[in-house]
């Protein structure tokens, strides 16, 4: 009898407990926005401090490499020929499928050069394609070519007209190269706003 009676007591229970879930349920069912999105149509807003795909300001870097110094995977590869300050650039790249967002390179960079972006979309169907060239330019500017041309005619006891036309440019990045840098991040992956 007291098997029968803990059996009903056992259903009625789970019966009472169903109704109160489905009652709470229920209520934010009807009361609450719904908090999907339907991604990548939408997107939730990204905090600032999101530590997402890097990002150069190429003509401030030094190719000092203390960001590939302190990169604990060893995923920044840096290659660049020094003539004096001017650099001919052939690499600066960063390997995505090793990196673990750590913004350990940051920090170390002596002409704050090297940022993290809210970017965060890396998924691809092609693994090579997650090797990111963060360089806007390979080899040298014209600027650059002209600046050396110019040193070396000067060297050779040469005339040269405007020194001043040609000295490499030390301005740092604006806002819009910044977007626009960002842009270019996006169309290399493949990525739309
Ligand atoms: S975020 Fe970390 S893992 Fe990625 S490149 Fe920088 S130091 Fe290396
Ligand atoms: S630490 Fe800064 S300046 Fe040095 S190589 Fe890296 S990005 Fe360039």
């Amino acid at each position: 009898m007291g098997a029968i009676r803990d059996y009903f007591g056992n259903i009625s229970s789970a019966l009472t407990s169903t109704a109160k879930g489905m009652g709470v349920t229920l209520r934010h069912y009807r009361k609450e926005p719904p908090i999907t999105i339907q991604y990548p149509f939408e997107r939730f807003p990204v905090p600032d401090r999101y530590r997402g795909l890097h990002i150069l300001e190429q003509e401030k870097c030094i190719d000092c490499k203390l960001c590939a110094k302190a990169c604990p995977v060893d995923c920044i590869e840096i290659e660049a020929e020094h003539h004096g300050r001017i650099l001919e650039w052939t690499q600066f790249s960063i390997d995505y499928k090793k990196c673990i967002f750590c913004e350990f390179c940051i920090p170390p960079c002596p002409v704050d050069c090297i940022h993290m972006t809210t970017e965060y979309e890396l998924a691809t169907e092609d693994p090579d394609g997650m090797v990111e060239d963060l360089l806007t330019w390979t080899g040298l500017r014209p600027q650059d070519q002209r600046a050396l041309e110019e040193a070396a005619a000067r060297k050779a006891g040469k005339v040269v007209p405007d020194a001043a036309a040609s000295k490499p440019s030390a301005e740092g990045t604006s806002a819009e190269d910044m977007a626009a840098k960002i842009a270019a991040i996006k169309a290399r992956m493949g990525k739309k706003d």
